[in-house]
């Protein structure tokens, strides 16, 4: 069967077995299982099954088809599970019942959700994944660089995250219109708290502002002076310039204060009406 790359599922395969090797050769060392998303024609498959089990998610039927007929043999042994579905589809807590490695060279169109849901999946313990380059470069950035953004203070919360090397549109068949890069990100805690990442949002919402002037369209303007001014942090910092830490700082202290607020309201109606008159 003649398989034609097709656009509305990402599709461009590495070619390139210098940069397959340079892959395998990055892998974390762990006996856990890897899984691969978009295996596509098999190539990288191939070269992980020499030393580990897969489980392999591929949303396109014909490279399903074609994987299901290349693999017959490991597939048979149990060292290769082939999923023939999208992969978001299946991904509600965990993608895997057993802790596992997520090696891949990801669809480009949905890598940034792929990876965000793996720092989520408490099953998964190290990505090694080829994405746009741009994308590694926002999830590896470190404070004050300029890519340093929401992406950055998320790996980081999670891990350790590192741009291992940049790979030209030229090992790709049909080749990308951008550059590639593999991203490593270690982890030592997986992402659960789902607001942070919305904070997130709001504090890179422009990154050209300052960071209180997009803390300030969502929390009361005296509450982040007053919190700014008891962190040490100057008015004029901008979202790039403050670090993990601070985020966490930040995020914690005007959590504590909304919630204990909420919960006076609560316990003290009264007090809180004749307040708002
Ligand atoms: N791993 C192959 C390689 O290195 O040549 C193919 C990589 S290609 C960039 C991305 C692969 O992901 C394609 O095979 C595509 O069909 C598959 N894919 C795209 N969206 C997917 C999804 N939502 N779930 C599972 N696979 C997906």
């Amino acid at each position: 069967m003649k398989i034609e790359a097709k656009k509305r599922f990402g599709q461009n395969f590495l070619k390139d077995s210098a940069v397959l090797e340079r892959i395998i050769q990055s892998m974390p060392k762990s006996d856990r299982v890897v899984v691969e998303i978009g295996p596509g024609l098999g190539d990288l498959t191939q070269k992980l099954l020499k030393t580990k089990d897969v489980i392999a998610f591929e949303i396109d039927r014909d490279l399903c088809h074609l994987l299901g007929q290349k693999f017959h043999k490991q597939i048979q042994e149990g060292r290769l599970k082939l999923v023939c579905a999208d992969v978001l589809d299946h991904w509600d807590k965990s993608l895997a019942d057993q802790e596992y490695d997520l090696i891949a060279n990801l669809p480009y169109y949905v890598a940034t959700n792929i990876v965000l849901k793996a720092l989520e999946d408490p099953k998964c313990k190290n990505i090694l994944v080829m994405l746009q380059k741009e994308v590694a470069d926002k999830f590896s950035a470190r404070p004050k660089e300029r890519e340093f953004s929401s992406l950055s203070v998320l790996a980081q919360s999670s891990g350790e995250a590192k741009r291992l090397f940049i790979v030209q549109p030229d090992s790709f068949t049909p080749p990308p219109k951008v550059d590639s890069a593999v991203l490593l990100i270690q982890k030592k805690r997986n992402l659960e708290d789902k607001k942070f990442m919305q904070f997130l949002k709001i504090a890179f919402k422009q990154p050209r502002k300052t960071l209180i002037k997009n803390l300030a369209q969502e929390y009361p303007k005296e509450l982040l002076d007053q919190i700014f001014g008891q962190l040490g942090l100057k008015p004029t910092i901008r979202p790039h310039e403050a670090t993990t830490s601070i985020y966490h700082r930040l995020y914690e202290m005007l959590k504590e204060t909304i919630d204990g607020k909420k919960r006076q309201n609560r316990d003290n109606p009264d007090a809180a009406a004749s307040h708002a008159k």
